[in-house]
């Protein structure tokens, strides 16, 4: 298949809406019986979709490619082969994750044994964005199942390809009796929220971010967002600006620019603006041709609303130059990988996230300047440093804030399973991904076991002078 033949035809997904509590009812009722306890029911429920991954890689990836024009390398990276690694990493560790943690106890409570017990929460939300349809559910999934936990899945209705194709395969590789794919937008999603869930899982913009949290605060159910944000790109006069450039393109134009964590604009120390323009307008070359529009590793716009979106921010006279690219075509949904040079501070690409194929490039005199920058504005989800200075790569992490960090690189960050992925301030509430997930869809019971031979009664009225003074010295 070739990036150019992204198909838009399919509806929008469309759920009858009394299915909901009805499909809440069930599952809460399944999980009451305490089958998803059981450590054989999550490892069978994680085989699953590791077998779905593998049993259905081709259908996965027609689904992406028709919806977004996802090239192969990067549906199978990011979602497909990404999501069955991150299924195998819970089975390995599931045993591990479930025991519960021994704790020390203070002098006053021995002899005991203190432990952290992880319990499942119930049933959990799980609403999921377009940009990356498959993996920002299924990697949530992973999480509540390792768990214990029942889930009802939202997919996002912008991509109705893989939001189809996910409600017709998940109830086929795990348990139906403790799981429910809910299709649809945002009359589907408002009836969701008005039930109580025992968490919710929200990834998207802030703006529906803050409606989910609104809901959630009905039936106090706790809540993760998973937000966005600009998500900047710092580059120092020390930095390899060679392999910054290749690195800074591919991270900006992997999937079309429709990615949380790409670097939203570039800000550059002036000593090496126009080599780092020059090196980064080469690697777009030769990342995608003279005409990427023809190249099979370029994305398409999600639809025509982003699209028109996007060619909107370009639209702008005055406020930039154009260093490559800068065109497009509605009816392939293409936007060329473009970088924007002389950047005002009132051009439209600055006010929010791009979140498409834009990338303006900002001079700054020094570092200092680039971080007060960064701190000037909401705290972004990622942010990069290139540099070949350690002093400085630290100061930057040190002095800004941001959900995440890679150096000298773009993401990567995010391939670690181990390490906690979730935003700061605007780009959101809570981190998932390895143990983190398990941890997140989990509740941290404190429990204190004590032995019975032993019963000081130094506690217990009546209170004399003599215990007064026993437990200033214990306490
Ligand atoms: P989207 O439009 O698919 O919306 C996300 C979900 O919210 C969908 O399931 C949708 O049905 C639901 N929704 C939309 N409007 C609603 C409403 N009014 N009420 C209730 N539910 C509603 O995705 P999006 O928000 O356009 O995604 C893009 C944003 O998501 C960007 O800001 C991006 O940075 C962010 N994002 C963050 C992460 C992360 O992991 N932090 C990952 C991907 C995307």
């Amino acid at each position: 298949m070739t990036a150019q033949h992204v198909s838009s035809t399919l509806a929008e997904p469309n759920t009858d809406l009394e299915l909901i509590p009805a499909a809440l009812r069930r599952i809460r009722a399944r999980f009451a019986t305490g089958v998803t306890k059981d450590r054989t029911w999550r490892d069978q429920q994680l085989a699953g979709i590791e077998r779905m991954v593998r049993e259905c890689e081709k259908e996965i990836f027609e689904a992406l490619h028709a919806d977004l024009g996802k090239p192969e390398i990067e549906a199978l990276s990011t979602e497909i082969t990404y999501v069955a690694n991150d299924a195998a990493h819970a089975r390995k560790h599931l045993s591990k994750w479930m025991k519960p943690t021994r704790v020390s106890t203070p002098l006053v409570v021995k002899p005991a044994k203190a432990e952290i017990y992880s319990e499942p929460l119930g049933v959990v939300l799980i609403i999921a964005p377009w940009n990356y349809p498959f993996q920002l559910l299924m990697a949530p999934l992973i999480g509540a199942i390792a768990a214990g936990n029942c889930a009802i899945l939202k997919p996002s209705e912008v991509t109705p390809h893989t939001s189809a194709m996910i409600a017709k395969l998940l109830p086929r590789y795990l348990d139906p009796t403790c799981f429910e794919v809910i299709e649809g937008g945002v009359k589907e999603t408002t009836k969701l929220l008005e039930e109580r869930f025992d968490h919710i899982f929200y990834t998207g913009n802030g703006t529906v971010g803050r409606i989910v949290m609104r809901a959630a605060a009905e039936h106090l159910t706790p809540v993760t967002l998973e937000l966005g944000g600009k998500s900047p790109a710092i580059v120092d006069a020390t930095a390899d600006l060679d392999v910054a450039a290749h690195r800074i393109v591919w991270g900006k134009f992997f999937n079309a620019g429709q990615t949380c964590v790409a670097p939203d604009h570039v800000l550059v120390e002036e000593s090496v603006h126009d080599a780092l323009v020059t090196r980064m307008v080469a690697a777009v070359r030769e990342f995608y041709g003279d005409q990427p529009q023809d190249s099979d590793s370029y994305a398409r716009i999600v639809n025509e609303k982003h699209h028109d979106r996007l060619v909107k921010l370009l639209d702008a006279p005055g406020k930039h130059e154009v260093a490559c690219g800068g065109t497009h075509d509605r009816s392939d949904r293409y936007i060329a990988p473009t970088i924007l040079t002389d950047v005002h501070d009132d051009s439209p690409t600055m006010a929010d996230e791009i979140f498409g194929p834009i990338l303006p490039v900002l001079a700054m005199r020094d570092v200092d300047q680039a971080i007060a920058r960064v701190n000037a504005h909401d705290k972004p989800l990622a942010l990069y440093v290139f540099s070949s200075d350690t002093a400085t790569q630290e100061k930057v992490l040190a002095e800004t804030s941001s959900g995440g960090a890679s150096v000298n690189h773009i993401w990567l960050h995010l391939a670690c399973p181990e390490l906690p992925f979730g935003g700061v301030g605007e780009s959101g509430i809570g981190a998932y991904h390895g143990h983190h997930s398990f941890d997140l869809f989990s509740h941290k019971k404190s429990v204190l076991k004590k032995p019975t031979a032993l019963d000081p009664t130094i506690l217990y009225p009546p209170y004399t002078d003599l215990k007064t003074k026993l437990i200033k010295k214990v306490l």
